[in-house]
């Protein structure tokens, strides 16, 4: 299996561990020419704005929008998920996105108080997660073709959708990636099998 993690800016290294941990052996993705290598991605956490910008520079930006409406699977955690939105409140102006899941998400929502919190999850499909949010963003709106698979159980932002799907698409608000516990890192893999036997 080929998976590709995003490597611009954000955590990629603990991507490409959860996914080795996944036994998967992922890539760091730079270059359209990798891209085209893989057959799914993964977009870090880190900073959206950057990423963006990024994306742009590296000629990424228009690769990646036609590989997801070409159906890949992709995952994105935090920066990730804003990367993959259709649309972004409180974004840069010129902030680009990947315009992958129907949805809106806004970008630092839980607010300066509360930066960076963990909180309980219930996933579908998955079950009790417990989550690092870290400046996260947290989705205000979706199509009617996105799934909510989880959202915050107590504390701050309670109730808010903080994990979603469309189809081949994951999006998580927090990082798995930091916290060893690798159910949403295997969910993805599953997906990303699913979708190459559904070829
Ligand atoms: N606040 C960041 C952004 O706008 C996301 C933070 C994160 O990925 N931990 O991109």
């Amino acid at each position: 299996m080929n998976i590709g993690v995003l490597a611009l800016q954000g955590d990629v290294r603990e991507h490409l561990t959860a996914l080795a941990e996944s036994d998967v052996l992922a890539r760091p993705i730079r270059r359209p020419e990798e891209l085209a290598d893989v057959e799914a991605l993964v977009i870090p956490g880190g900073e959206s704005t950057a990423i963006s910008n990024l994306a742009v520079s590296f000629g990424l930006l228009d690769p990646i929008r036609k590989r997801i409406a070409d159906g890949m699977p992709v995952y994105g955690s935090c920066a990730g998920m804003i990367m993959l939105a259709s649309a972004i409140l409180d974004g840069r102006p010129d902030q680009e996105s990947f315009h992958g899941i129907d949805m809106t998400v806004r970008r630092n929502a839980f607010g300066r108080q509360v930066d960076s919190f963990e909180g309980d999850v219930t996933i579908d499909d998955i079950g009790d997660f417990h989550a690092v949010f870290i400046r996260a963003p947290w989705v205000e709106e979706i199509g009617d073709d996105v799934r909510v698979l989880g959202r915050v159980k107590d504390g701050p932002g309670a109730g808010r959708i903080v994990a979603v799907r469309q189809g081949n698409l994951l999006a998580t608000a927090f990082h798995p990636e930091l916290t060893g516990d690798l159910r949403v890192h295997r969910y993805f893999v599953e997906m990303v099998r699913q979708a190459a036997d559904a070829q």
